[in-house]
């Protein structure tokens, strides 16, 4: 069973904001795209990992996805964690595409596309530190850990994996992710003794997700240039900004098309980008509708949640707000 189900990363909403909403000639806005492309890209290799995994009997298992926990004043992250009675095991997965060829003396990945040769950080040492920040982790917990495995799932298809060295560590701990259904057996020849009981794994399943701390960056840190990033409703249609409000309707100056709620994608960006408060004024400014009044309507309509009164009051997300 799934205990605990991947969510679509803030991270990634919050780049998406950005991304859409950065002044188009300032040079850093490459940096936040590709930023943007390599975190969907690991984020899609994450999912179809969850794809693979969903498709085998998990009915004795325990899948915790997406970890984030705290350990001496740092944190480490586990994509996927499969609690069985036999052992634990760390599945990283990696979504690189390319040639791919893993030189273990080193600890080297060298990925080469189009041409161009990248060193990587080893995910085979990546998986294998988690698996011991995670022994650490319970051991803080007075919990006898049990075996802890690591494998690196590759998740994109188009992917070349190379092992030269033949090295058997390699070919044993790297593997696809449409495998999966066969490698986890192979982990199981490995550690036959059940170890855990039922109780026991839902103990480490209980405090693991109870010390998971999401990962919400901190926007100041990156130096947006606030005060000139794009405003306006978003044509949903042809993407062009600063569509008008007339009698309960956006429409794009440019193609025309109408929308009911272009704003809600405005104050979605609005809150990821500058903080989880705005003001009837701001959002005004925002979405160029003059009237406080419509703007008051509009707020008012999303069931936000509000602080204040008059011209202090403060509106905020609500819980599941961004979800889709
Ligand atoms: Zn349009």
């Amino acid at each position: 069973m799934i205990g605990k189900v991947r969510e679509f990363p803030k991270e990634i909403m919050i780049l998406e904001a950005i991304v859409r909403r950065f002044p188009a000639d300032d040079y850093r806005k490459a940096d936040f795209e590709k930023k943007l492309y390599r975190k969907l890209a690991g984020y899609k290799g994450e999912k179809t990992l969850d794809y693979h995994l969903s498709q085998i009997d998990h009915s004795e298992m325990l899948i915790l996805q997406d970890l984030r926990i705290p350990i001496n004043d740092t944190f480490f992250q586990l994509d996927t964690l499969i609690i069985t009675p036999q052992f634990l095991l760390n599945i990283d997965s990696k979504n690189y595409a390319g040639t791919l060829i893993f030189l273990p003396e080193f600890n080297q990945l060298i990925r080469v596309q189009n041409d161009i040769q990248e060193v990587f950080s080893d995910p085979i040492l990546q998986a294998r530190i988690q698996a011991s920040q995670l022994k650490a982790f319970l051991k803080k917990h007075h919990i006898d850990p049990p075996p802890v495995e690591y494998l690196v799932a590759i998740s994109n298809s188009q992917a070349l994996i190379k092992n030269p060295d033949h090295d058997p560590d390699v070919s044993y701990r790297v593997f696809r992710s449409s495998f999966v259904a066969y490698k986890i057996p192979q982990v199981y020849q490995k550690y036959p003794k059940a170890i855990l009981s039922k109780n026991d794994m839902k103990k480490i399943s209980r405090h693991l997700i109870k010390a998971h701390q999401p990962l919400i960056p901190d926007n100041k840190t990156m130096n947006l240039p606030l005060d000139q990033m794009i405003q306006g409703a978003q044509c949903p249609s042809c993407e062009t900004f600063g569509m008008d409000y007339r009698q309960g309707n956006w429409t794009c100056n440019y193609c025309g098309n109408t929308s009911k709620d272009a704003h809600i994608q405005a104050l979605k960006d609005y809150f990821l980008i500058y903080g989880p408060f705005i003001t009837n004024r701001q959002f005004r400014e925002l979405t160029n509708i003059n009237s406080t009044t419509t703007a008051n309507r509009i707020l008012t309509s999303l069931n936000l949640v509000y602080n204040g009164t008059n011209k202090g009051r403060t509106y905020s997300p609500p819980k599941n707000f961004f979800d889709q």
